[in-house]
């Protein structure tokens, strides 16, 4: 089939290139003219694990093209897929529809009178059906599941394809583009608009909730002298609960969970629908990145001025370089203000993080972020991280003092090598070693 997608960030990018591997003809089109010339380029310029490879291969099979050209698009294809950002209104917390509604006016002006077009992008429940009013073309949306880092695997294989539409057509044009998906055994929802646009915001929903619950726990923990991880653990092999999104740490970020809890409860709000848990979901995860910075200032004797702070982590979570509302990097900001002397690693998101909070201070490598430190965070669960040698981080430092904002390195091994060593979600009793 000849497909578009309108809007090629980290969702359409993905969902063209895999669209193509699937076996159809695409046009990725985006008002970005940079990002256009890279993505033609074969240069994505954000890291998605094997993404690159994926696009190169298309392009110069002839089977994906990007564009700035509605015109083009709009005579090219059959459906149109839009995968355009719904960022968060500051004032509200409501999604800002700029760019959909923007995006589907100048698809519906170029397209065929017969073509389909596809919302992928989050939106708030009723924007499929007042978009459909408006458009002089049939619409149909189908929400897009992807967790970036493993973006092109759940384009491939999603757990499910849900499909909102109105019409027997839309939804045989729809299963005609998954084609290869479906016959793989993925199951497939069909839904009405409201339910469909529903789904994305529940399971969003569901996953901040779940993630906030461990980490109040661990709330509790430090408060009553538990620790979360075990409690996580014991709580995970009840299978009502599982023990996946039960890990507690610094919480989430990123450009989807925070704007998305909040756009959903204030679209809820404005039904009539008191949604006002997740205000307390997200108070929660914010809480965190707080009680991250007081263990700091407490390991470093009370005063953070002048305490050179090695920040592991930018991204907002491994295997990305996306910043946008990153634990790590709001950590990293505020310890700046306080007066600490702050330097940041990432092996991916340098460059973002450069662009967005340029006063602070970067380090090229691991070894040159742990050099000196009096104090190091780990707020990013990347690898790297994760297999760090104590014993030879210990002899980079000057002070080895360490806060596991992610709650997955080894406390013995640590407090064994010399380290005073704090996780969330444990007491002062879980500390570890008494230290230099
Ligand atoms: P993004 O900011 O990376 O990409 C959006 C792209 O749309 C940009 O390249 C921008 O230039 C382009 N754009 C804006 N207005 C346009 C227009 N009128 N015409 C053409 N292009 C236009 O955002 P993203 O992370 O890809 O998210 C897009 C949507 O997908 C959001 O609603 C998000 O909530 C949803 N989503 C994202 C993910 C994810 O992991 N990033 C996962 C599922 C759903």
């Amino acid at each position: 089939m000849r497909l578009t997608v309108i809007g090629t960030g980290y969702l359409g990018a993905t969902h063209a290139a895999c669209m193509a591997e699937l076996g159809h003809e695409v046009v990725g089109v985006d008002v970005d003219a940079d990002k256009v010339a890279a993505l033609s380029a074969g240069r994505v310029p954000f890291h998605e694990p094997g993404l690159a490879e994926l696009i190169a291969r298309h392009t110069a099979s002839g089977r994906l093209c990007f564009t700035t050209s509605y015109e083009e698009a709009g005579a090219f294809g059959q459906v149109h897929f839009v995968c355009v950002g719904t960022p968060q209104r500051k004032e509200s917390g409501a999604a800002d529809l700029t760019y959909v509604d923007a995006a589907f006016a100048a698809i519906a002006r170029h397209a065929a009178k017969d073509a389909l077009l596809v919302g992928k992008s989050t939106v708030p429940v009723g924007t499929a059906a007042r978009l459909a009013n408006a458009c002089d073309a049939e619409v149909a949306w189908n929400p897009e599941f992807l967790r970036e880092g493993f973006a092109i695997e759940d384009t491939l294989r999603p757990d499910r394809l849900v499909f909102g539409v109105e019409s027997e057509r839309a939804e045989t044009l729809l299963r005609e583009v998954y084609a290869p998906v479906l016959a793989a055994g993925t199951p497939l929802v069909t839904a009405d608009f409201a339910t469909a646009e529903l789904v994305k915001t529940a399971a969003n929903a569901f996953l901040a909730t779940k993630i906030s619950f461990i980490n109040a726990m661990a709330e509790v923990c430090e408060a009553a002298g538990g620790d979360v991880r075990t409690l996580a653990e014991a709580l995970g092999y009840d299978d009502r609960i599982g023990k996946k999104f039960l890990r507690a740490g610094v919480g989430f970020g990123g450009g989807c969970l925070p704007k998305d809890i909040r756009a959903f409860a204030h679209r809820a709000g404005e039904l009539g629908v008191d949604l006002g848990f997740l205000h307390a979901v997200d108070a929660i995860n914010m809480r965190r990145r707080d009680r991250v910075i007081e263990l700091a200032r407490e390991l470093c004797g009370g005063g953070l001025l002048g305490a050179r702070v090695a920040v592991l982590g930018a991204a907002f979570k491994p295997d990305s370089d996306d910043i946008r509302d990153s634990p790590a990097l709001n950590v990293a900001a505020r310890l700046d203000l306080d007066g600490a002397d702050v330097t940041v690693y990432d092996p991916e998101a340098m460059d973002n993080a450069r662009k967005a909070f340029p006063l602070l201070g970067y380090a090229m490598s691991l070894e040159e972020a742990l050099r000196g430190a009096d104090l190091v965070l780990h707020l990013t669960e990347w690898p790297q991280f994760r297999e760090i040698d104590p014993e030879w981080a210990g002899s980079l430092v000057c002070r080895p003092r360490i806060v596991d904002g992610r709650g997955v390195l080894d406390a013995d091994l640590w407090t064994a090598a010399g380290w005073r060593f704090r996780a969330l979600g444990r007491s002062a009793s879980h500390r570890g070693g008494v230290g230099r």
